[in-house]
């Protein structure tokens, strides 16, 4: 039997309602004209050293790791749809995005980034604008909820693995 899954497109205000279980099984939200899946990870299931992940199809996946903090969690998946609503239609983006976070993550083990960098702030990022644009909607989200900015960044940087 396929996993359950709560069917009914659903909106921004609904998904920062539903509990992380929920999320775990997958909430189909419509946004920028594009079906989501949204669903929680474990962070180590993650395809690579990330918090938050989009994956093309039909619906598109965005996958989160696991915080406790469910704002937190909805942040994340604002700036994952937002930057994946730039990227979709872009030729090879998946691949060509993944094989770009991997070097970052390569040259940071390497000293030539820092602990905290992120990947998409760097301008050789092929999904560069499109980040920038997500970060953009999730600071607008953040201050709308009335979410620490710093505290969010802290508790994603403590997911990341050694
Ligand atoms: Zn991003």
């Amino acid at each position: 039997m396929a996993t359950r899954q709560i069917l009914q497109p659903t909106n921004r205000e609904t998904l920062l309602e539903v509990s992380d279980a929920e999320l775990g099984r997958g909430v189909r939200i419509r946004e920028k004209g594009i079906d989501f899946v949204v669903r929680t990870v474990p962070h180590r299931k993650q395809r690579y050293e990330t918090s938050g992940d989009w994956i093309p199809g039909d619906p598109a996946e965005i996958r989160v790791s696991k915080l406790k903090n469910r704002l937190y969690v909805y942040l994340i998946a604002v700036h994952e749809m937002t930057e994946y609503a730039g990227c979709a239609g872009k030729k090879d983006i998946d691949q060509r995005s993944i094989t770009f976070d991997l070097l970052f993550e390569l040259e940071r083990k390497a000293k030539l980034h820092g602990p905290f960098d992120e990947p998409g702030d760097d301008r050789r990022a092929p999904y560069y604008a499109d980040h920038q644009a997500a970060t953009e909607d999730e600071k607008h989200e953040a201050a709308k909820l009335g979410v620490d900015w710093d505290s969010y960044e802290k508790a994603v940087n403590r997911l990341r693995r050694n």
